[in-house]
């Protein structure tokens, strides 16, 4: 199948990041939000993004106007009718999720396909609440969209290998580089970064060396670009608690626990950089 026209539903950080690249690759994208608020905030973003890239020479001002006249906001759902796709990029919530995956599949055209952006959230699981599973997929971009080259393909267990071969095609012709992963908790680079987060903060608690230390270790040891402490704040902490959570709970093995100082700090509102303080002080 063929898409031209595709619905982003939420218009967050990740939602109009998603909704940028889809339109800057020449595609039309309906943007739908539940707040208004987010739409121009989302509009705003998308526009400044354009901006940058024309300073560093890689757009041109024709072009920005034209990708932006490709995008329209709503507060209507029934506005992604005529699209062939929707990115549901809402907040990480099965309620809210399950919701709108339900109203989507009543009206949508049969043959569309419904993906999700989520991190953390069963693609099976969100599948069962829609009479298409076999038209239902993980579509995990990763922040900040536009910058980051990855999105992880994840197949339910009714996805279909047409389902996949459309998205795997419209993912690389809007310049992503996608990799198929079956539908597991954490999926591939979560499964693998979180671990590694949270050991750094065991590292830290037991005293084997200080925030400082450690991150200078892994920059300078493994050229890293950041350090683990530094990239936990940069995430949140609570997100970075709520993936370990989600490993623990789906693999039930106890090399996921949680480090106790990560549920300490988030329980203190020691977030990282959106609160102020995480592991270093932003103040
Ligand atoms: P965000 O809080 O920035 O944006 C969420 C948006 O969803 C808000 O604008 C909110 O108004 C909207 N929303 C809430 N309920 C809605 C509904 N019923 N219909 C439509 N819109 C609704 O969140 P985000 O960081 O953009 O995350 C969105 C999704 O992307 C989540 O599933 C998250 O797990 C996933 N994700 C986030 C990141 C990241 O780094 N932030 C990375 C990969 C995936």
């Amino acid at each position: 199948m063929s898409i031209q026209k595709i619905g982003v539903a939420g218009a967050g950080t990740m939602g109009n990041g998603i909704a940028q690249c889809f339109a800057a690759s020449g595609h039309d994208v309906v943007l739908f939000d539940i707040a208004q608020g987010s739409l121009d905030r989302a509009l705003k973003t998308i526009a400044g993004s354009f901006d940058r890239l024309i300073k560093k020479g890689a757009l041109d001002e024709t072009s920005k106007q034209a990708a932006l006249a490709r995008i329209t906001t709503t507060l209507d759902l029934n506005d992604f009718k005529s699209c062939q796709l929707v990115v549901e990029a809402a907040s990480e919530n099965f309620n809210i999720k399950s919701q709108l995956f339900k109203d989507l599949d009543a009206l949508m055209p049969a043959e569309a396909i419904l993906a999700s952006n989520t991190s953390s959230i069963s693609i099976t699981k969100l599948a069962t609440v829609t009479q298409r599973a076999d038209r239902i997929i993980g579509m995990h971009f990763f922040n900040p969209v536009p910058m980051m080259a990855l999105v992880e393909l994840i197949r339910g267990l009714h996805t279909s290998d047409a389902t996949f071969t459309t998205i795997e095609a419209l993912s690389k012709a809007i310049g992503k580089t996608p990799v198929q992963v079956r539908n597991n908790p954490g999926f591939v680079v979560n499964r693998l970064l979180c671990p590694m987060l949270n050991e750094a903060i065991f590292v830290l608690s037991e005293g084997v060396a200080s925030a400082a230390e450690i991150d200078e270790s892994m920059k300078l040891g493994l050229n890293h670009p950041i350090g683990p402490l530094a990239l936990c704040d940069l995430i949140g902490l609570d997100v970075v608690l709520a993936i370990m959570q989600v490993l623990y709970e789906g693999f039930k093995d106890s090399k996921y626990r949680p480090a106790p100082l990560l549920i300490e700090m988030v329980e203190a509102g020691l977030l990282g950089r959106k609160s102020g303080r995480g592991f270093f002080d932003y103040a």
